[in-house]
């Protein structure tokens, strides 16, 4: 199996190059992000749970998180790989996570960061609210905290992976495709 962990912080271009990713290897792609949005949409019980944290730009609570993740796992099994797009963004769910892998006999074959400059961030984010309608992209405020939870608690993740010697960061910087390039080396050196 391919299973590859992609992280960044919010519009460094995960769910694009994901996609990108998931085309490519044939593998599942879950977005945390779009699942709890499709939920919130239609109002189901875990929709509700993460509502008001998601519109806020909050971390939703990791317990919530997790149980989501392995339902979305168990789902899809079996496949030839996933992508995780979103997931883990804190130490307790990367905890987690690797328990979830153990018990599915699953193991990460990369942990990728798409590495992207603040400035450029709320700039590119500001924009997407225009066209995509999410609450959370509609103002410099919620994507100041979504920043900041990413450096307090999604930022730490980078130490503990690189203690692992899985952790590549790559530039999120320049063209899409010339990013997905980016990625495609590193992948095609993990495989
Ligand atoms: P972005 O990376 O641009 O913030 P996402 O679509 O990945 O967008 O996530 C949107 C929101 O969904 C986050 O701000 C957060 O509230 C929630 N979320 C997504 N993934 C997680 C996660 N692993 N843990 C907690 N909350 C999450």
């Amino acid at each position: 199996m391919l299973n590859i962990v992609l992280f960044g912080k919010p519009g460094s271009g995960k769910g694009t190059q994901a996609n990108f990713l998931k085309d490519k290897y044939n593998l599942v792609h879950i977005s945390t992000g779009d699942v709890f949005r499709k939920n919130i949409k239609n109002q189901t019980e875990l929709g509700l749970k993460a509502e008001a944290y998601t519109q806020n730009g909050e971390l939703v609570p990791d317990d919530v998180t997790v149980l989501m993740l392995e339902n979305e796992i168990k789902q899809n099994l079996p496949c030839k790989g996933f992508i995780f797009d979103g997931f883990p963004r804190t130490l307790y769910q990367a905890d987690e996570m690797n328990k979830i892998l153990f018990k599915y006999k699953m193991k990460l074959s990369a942990i990728v960061a798409l590495d992207v400059d603040d400035d450029l961030l709320t700039d590119r984010l500001l924009k997407r609210g225009l066209i995509s309608g999410r609450s959370d992209d509609q103002s410099r405020e919620k994507i100041l905290t979504r920043l900041n939870e990413y450096r307090n608690k999604t930022e730490p993740l980078i130490e503990y992976y690189s203690k692992i010697n899985r952790f590549h960061s790559v530039s999120g910087v320049g063209e899409i495709h010339e990013i997905s390039l980016r990625l495609l080396d590193l992948v095609e050196s993990v495989k």
